[in-house]
């Protein structure tokens, strides 16, 4: 999209037939992708095919995790994403009662799930994953109806208000696609952060899955997940799906104080 005159146009169209697309989504989410807006996409650009062959990922060592936000602030730069908005970020939690009391770092992004519930509820098309599991969002495509933020049991998406559509981490898919590592990735001081193609055997993350207990967040949701963590204890597996949490950590990260955090209406 070049300008804002057809983006606006179809906002427009959106709101008078949101009732009817999102019918449509629920009886055939599948049949409308790729084939709606913008035939032969997936045929024809690499972006959207991804790497055939691979699976990618990432296990997320947390005995390694300082809590530093050098992923974080490596992903706004890298991504240049908006003010107040976060592809990944790193809520610290305080746990246990004093006097036996201690810090837990638990980095957080988007799952690039198995089966993701975002996918199934875009109307257009828009919100797809890649064959090499990368699940990414046209932003060419996208109307901004927000089904997919509503879906995400994750709250891992959000609004991007300059693109205005839906936005959230790609797994920096622009630089896996040019043989590099994810900036989070790449930026992570302990090394906590390990990316790779889990259906190479030989890969680190296979080799970290293979010799390591791990564990996914919710694993409830039903979304399989392609985030797992290491050293993630049930204390705090459940804790970051609370509001206030997130709120907490996004909070801290922007020096914001609590009654100017509520007056945004959060
Ligand atoms: Fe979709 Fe949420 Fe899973 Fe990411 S974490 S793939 S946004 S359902």
């Amino acid at each position: 999209m070049q300008d804002n005159e057809p983006k606006l146009a179809r906002r427009d169209f959106v709101k008078r037939t949101t009732t009817l697309l999102g019918f449509a989504a629920l009886v055939a989410p599948e049949a409308k992708a790729f084939s709606l807006t913008n035939p032969g996409r997936d045929s024809l650009d690499k972006r959207y095919i991804g790497q055939e062959g691979k699976r990618f990922g990432m296990v997320i060592d947390l005995r390694r995790c300082v809590g530093c936000q050098a992923c974080s602030s490596a992903c706004k730069s890298e991504n240049v994403v908006p003010r107040e908005k976060y592809r990944t970020y790193v809520p610290e939690y305080e746990l246990g009662a004093y006097p036996n009391v201690r810090k837990a770092f638990l980095p957080q992004l988007c799952n690039h799930c198995e089966a993701p519930s975002c996918v199934s509820v875009c109307p257009t098309g828009a919100t797809f994953k890649r064959k090499d599991g990368i699940v990414v969002v046209d932003s060419e495509v996208c109307w901004g109806c927000g089904y997919c933020i509503n879906a995400c049991p994750y709250d891992k998406r959000y609004f991007n208000p300059t693109t205005h559509v839906a936005d959230k981490c790609t797994l920096c898919a622009h630089r896996v696609d040019a043989g590099l590592l994810p900036a989070c990735v790449e930026s992570c001081v302990g090394g906590a952060r390990v990316f790779g193609d889990f259906n190479d055997a030989s890969s680190q993350v296979s080799k970290l899955l293979s010799n390591h207990p791990t564990a996914v967040l919710k694993p409830s949701s039903g979304t399989k997940p392609r985030i797992f963590y290491i050293a993630l204890s049930g204390e705090i597996q459940d804790i970051p799906f609370s509001k206030g949490m997130l709120d907490d950590s996004v909070k801290k990260i922007e020096g914001l104080a609590p009654r100017e955090w509520a007056s945004k209406g959060v």
